[in-house]
């Protein structure tokens, strides 16, 4: 029974007794409904109402207790997806004493994670707006193991690739239409609610047109431990491939958005890189096929779509070519050239846009989801066909750019190869591309000010600190840092020479005030190496 709840049996009594009697206890993170998760004790859903319900007792807990507040707009954010209006989450309320005239409740044994996904037919939307946030959701909170279960509340059927949910937990992901079977009432036994933003790269233009996010939190690191632990459970392993075996995967689109002239293309790029080429869809290959493939590619070509998500599984090194279609600007689309360029993705990026419109073969007549414009007004459909470029543009139905993007193009190659001959500045190679961690140095530690007269008409300001203490631990040459050995002790120093004047800005009796002695905090990279310098150690 795929949506049986679980095979730890719980005392039902004791259960129904808790509830009564403790009610609904919520404790929050998250100042905003936008960055909010929360965490409850005996979240009940009335099924027949499609309402969570928090039941009141003396023991209710509600943190943050917003009152009123609570609707404007609502607790929080149910998607990964900053303040949609589609996707907020509230409860309603009870008293736990209404619990006597209501139906019997269903328990969840489960720690439960409850969620809606955001565009579950659509693999960029999948990876970025839920596999994502989920995978790290669980991360940070440990009883969101590997027994946990996930809810989806959005109330879609599967979706295309529901697989791809099913491994971030041992027990089968359970869909809003599936709550309905198991009772008139369901109370959660222990559950979070939401999602953490914090992985999410891009905006998709509800409010201002798409884009990066304004301020991303996640780096290269945090997607390729995820596509790891993706890899992993979809027992894909990476093989070292022999020298000289390289070669480049053409992510191809089998229903729409064609490259008309694949073999061409195919051809060109074994000619030009001397490295064999392979053709993969959604439509022809499984999914961890594809991804087995990627993972060990040189380069990844594709029309821009849902598709070039997967190119967070590409390893280090290699290069994203994307390609757009007539009219459509490649600095306005950019999920993927964000992803590739996230730090220590280290992925090399190129785009790649058709400028001929002989090249294009659009396709006025289809509906409009597709691109088809033949239900606009005649006017509208000629200023969009005589258009070369589509306009920026605020999600999601903007019928110029649809059309445009479901165009099939032919690609000119030698357009197409001067783009990465340009581009490519280094031969993409794998080998050589080891991850290189950044890191910090602490403060300066024991910072001194000290001035003396010189001579009658100079002073002199001698600023010392001794360096941050992990950097010697760290391998190699601090960028400009003048590290001297004093004795055991690394110091750094700068000597200002001024006149003495009682009106300048170094008064020679006392420590500038303005003169902070927090240098280059912040601003040292350094890669990681685990031994500790014998030079730059303490005798
Ligand atoms: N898709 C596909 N082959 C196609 C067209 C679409 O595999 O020829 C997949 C695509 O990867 C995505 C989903 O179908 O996961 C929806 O595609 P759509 O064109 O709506 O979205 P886009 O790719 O533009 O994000």
């Amino acid at each position: 029974q795929s949506q049986e709840l679980s095979h730890v049996r719980i005392d039902y009594h004791a259960a129904l007794l808790a509830l009564q009697e403790q009610g609904t206890r919520m404790v929050c993170t998250g100042k905003m409904h936008t960055d909010r998760i929360c965490r409850f004790d005996y979240l009940c859903y009335c099924t027949e109402a499609e309402e969570f319900i928090f039941f009141h007792s003396n023991a209710s807990v509600m943190l943050p207790n917003l009152g009123p507040r609570r609707f404007q707009p609502a607790l929080l954010d149910l998607s990964s997806v900053e303040d949609h209006n589609t996707q907020y989450f509230n409860f309603l309320e009870l008293p736990a004493a209404a619990l006597k005239y209501m139906p019997k409740p269903v328990f969840v044994p489960d720690v439960t994670l409850i969620l809606n996904r955001f565009n579950a037919d659509n693999l960029m939307h999948i990876f970025h707006d839920d596999l994502l946030p989920i995978f790290y959701t669980m991360q940070q909170y440990t009883d969101l193991d590997d027994e946990a279960r996930l809810v989806f509340m959005e109330g879609w059927g599967e979706g295309s690739h529901f697989d791809l949910y099913r491994l971030l937990s041992s027990k089968q992901p359970l869909l809003k239409e599936h709550l309905r079977n198991f009772g008139k009432l369901m109370c959660f036994t222990k559950s979070y609610v939401g999602l953490s933003k914090m992985t999410t790269w891009y905006q998709y233009g509800f409010v201002q047109p798409q884009g990066p996010k304004a301020n991303i939190l996640v780096s290269g690191n945090e997607i390729r431990q995820f596509a790891y632990f993706i890899m992993d459970r979809l027992n894909i392993t990476t093989e070292e491939r022999p020298e000289g075996d390289d070669y480049i995967v053409v992510f191809s689109r089998a229903s729409n958005r064609l490259i008309l002239n694949e073999a061409e293309l195919l051809l060109a790029l074994a000619q030009e890189y001397k490295m064999r080429t392979v053709t993969v869809s959604l439509e022809d290959q499984t999914f961890a096929s594809i991804v087995q493939l990627i993972s060990a590619a040189s380069m990844l070509v594709s029309m821009h779509g849902a598709q070039l998500i997967m190119s967070m599984f590409l390893p280090r090194g290699a290069a994203v070519i994307e390609l757009f279609p007539y009219a459509v600007n490649p600095e306005h689309y950019t999920p993927y050239k964000t992803l590739a360029s996230l730090p220590g993705m280290d992925l090399q990026y190129i785009a790649w846009r058709n400028t001929n419109e002989e090249n294009s073969v659009a396709y006025p007549d289809r509906p409009w989801e597709q691109g088809g414009i033949t239900h606009l007004e005649k006017e509208e459909q000629e200023r969009i066909l005589t258009s070369k470029e589509v306009p920026r543009h605020l999600c999601c139905r903007n019928p110029e750019w649809l059309f445009r993007i479901y165009q099939d193009t032919i690609v000119d190659i030698p357009s197409f190869l001067e783009v990465i001959r340009e581009g490519l500045k280094v031969k993409p190679n794998l080998k050589k591309s080891k991850p290189a961690s950044v890191i910090h140095p602490g403060r300066v530690r024991q910072p001194k000010c000290q001035t003396s007269v010189q001579a009658a008409h100079e002073a002199k300001l001698s600023v010392s600190w001794q360096i941050p203490w992990n950097l010697k631990y760290l391998k190699g040459k601090v960028p400009d840092a003048n590290i001297a050995c004093d004795r055991g002790v690394l110091t750094e120093q700068i000597v200002i020479k001024a006149p003495v004047d009682q009106s300048s800005a170094f008064p020679t009796s006392a420590s500038p005030p303005h003169l902070r002695l927090r240098p280059r905090v912040g601003a040292v990279n350094h890669i990681i190496t685990p031994e500790p310098r014998a030079s730059l150690q303490h005798t």
